[in-house]
């Protein structure tokens, strides 16, 4: 089968054509502008309260935008969690774990009390802070104890224990740092890590 010889007037033709073609999509720009803009006014966000906030999980601190709705009964309800378009840290987006921020609050799974496994026990079982607290407390002065040393072997004073180790959380500012820092050395703590995820 033969192809359509394309002259050079029909090439100029579907030119024309697609110039128009241009055109209306330019017309049509402003349709999807105010179509868009309907969808918007329709979006579960609309007229929500703005909250801004900073995302828990880590040190880059991406601030988050989380929507709010007062129910008729009084209560709030979460809408949305996203990242802040404002902010110079994240300019809007997030990581993917930063991106379910919102589970946080909303999840079914979302483990709500302490969990416990005594020795010898199979499986975990939710606990009060106060147990949980008094707990590591025990073992943190039973650990210190048994393996404390006040000096090394070539006789210089040491004063330390290597028998706890240290991990700042990931969200500590700069004060929560140096504040753990500070309580893990006066307890002579020489392992300590900060995980930061950068
Ligand atoms: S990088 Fe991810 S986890 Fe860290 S603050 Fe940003 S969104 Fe949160």
């Amino acid at each position: 089968m033969s192809l359509p010889t394309v002259t050079r007037r029909d090439f100029l033709k579907v030119g024309a054509a697609g110039a128009s073609a241009l055109a209306a999509a330019g017309l049509g720009f402003d349709v999807a502008l105010a179509e868009s803009t309907k969808v918007k006014q329709q979006l579960r966000i609309a007229g929500a309260k703005e909250l801004h906030s900073v995302c828990p999980y880590c040190a880059v601190g991406c601030s988050l935008v989380a929507y709010t709705r007062q129910k008729s009964d009084g209560s709030v309800q979460l809408l949305q969690i996203e990242g802040d378009p404002d902010s110079p840290v994240n300019e809007g987006r997030l990581c993917p774990k930063g991106a379910t921020a919102m589970q946080l609050a909303v999840s079914p799974r979302r483990v709500e009390s302490p969990q416990y496994r005594a020795p010898g026990a199979t499986g975990w079982k939710s606990v009060s802070w106060d147990f949980v607290l008094d707990k590591i407390a025990q073992n943190v002065k039973s650990s210190r104890d048994a393996t404390f040393v006040t000096t090394d072997g070539n006789g210089n004073t040491v004063n330390r224990t290597e028998g706890i180790a240290f991990a700042g959380g990931a969200a500590f500012s700069s004060e929560e740092g140096y504040f753990a820092t500070k309580l893990m050395r006066s307890l002579g703590l020489v392992h300590l890590e900060q995980q930061a995820r950068v």
